[in-house]
This record gives C-alpha cells, sequence and structure tokens, in this order.
C-alpha cells in the first residue's frame, strides 16, 4: 500500500492511526459488538468514514446538529443573488454579442 486514504471531510491525508481505525472499523462492520467496543472513527449509516484528527474533533464538537428549517429571508437573499447573477451574466453575454465600432 502506497497511498493513504484521503480525509472524507477535507481531502487531507489521513493519519496512519486514521487509517489503521477505518481499516479496522471497516473489516468488523459484520461483528458489531466487536466494532461497538472499539469504534471511535464516526459512522454514516454504519459505515465507519476515513477522517482525519483534526476534521473528526470537529464532527465531534458539533454532533448532530438539530434540523435547521431555512428561515424565508435567506432563501430570499439567495434568490436576489441568482437573478443579480443572472443578470450579470446576461450583461456579459450582452457585452460579448454587441457590435462593436
Ligand atoms: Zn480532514
Amino acid at each position: 500500500m502506497t497511498e493513504l486514504c484521503r480525509c472524507w471531510s477535507c481531502k487531507g491525508q489521513l493519519e496512519p492511526a486514521q487509517q489503521l481505525r477505518f481499516l479496522v472499523e471497516t473489516d468488523n462492520l459484520d461483528n458489531p459488538a466487536y466494532l461497538s467496543h472499539i469504534r471511535a472513527l464516526p459512522s454514516v449509516k454504519g459505515r465507519p468514514i476515513p477522517v482525519c484528527k483534526a476534521c473528526q474533533a470537529q464532527i465531534e464538537a458539533a454532533p448532530r446538529r438539530p434540523v435547521v428549517k431555512l428561515q424565508p429571508k435567506p432563501v430570499a437573499v439567495s434568490g436576489l443573488l441568482g437573478a443579480l447573477g443572472a443578470l450579470s451574466v446576461g450583461l456579459l453575454i450582452s457585452g460579448l454579442f454587441a457590435p462593436r465600432g
């Protein structure tokens, strides 16, 4: 094995210890009792995800955020930004195709 796994979150290189944890946990997916004993990595749908120590610390600092419904305001703002973006693209395109002279 020449290349280590990449961090699932930041795509950085995984520390060897994290890599080992990921391999061992993946290896023991069919052995839940042992897995729950050794489990150290965050998991998605029961499968361990390879993350570096920094990202794991972040994930553990903010565990299972409650799903907050978006307020109407940010949606309106993003809609406005989208409209502005479309407008600027339209201006750009019309500028490109405008007759020169
Ligand atoms: Zn990371």
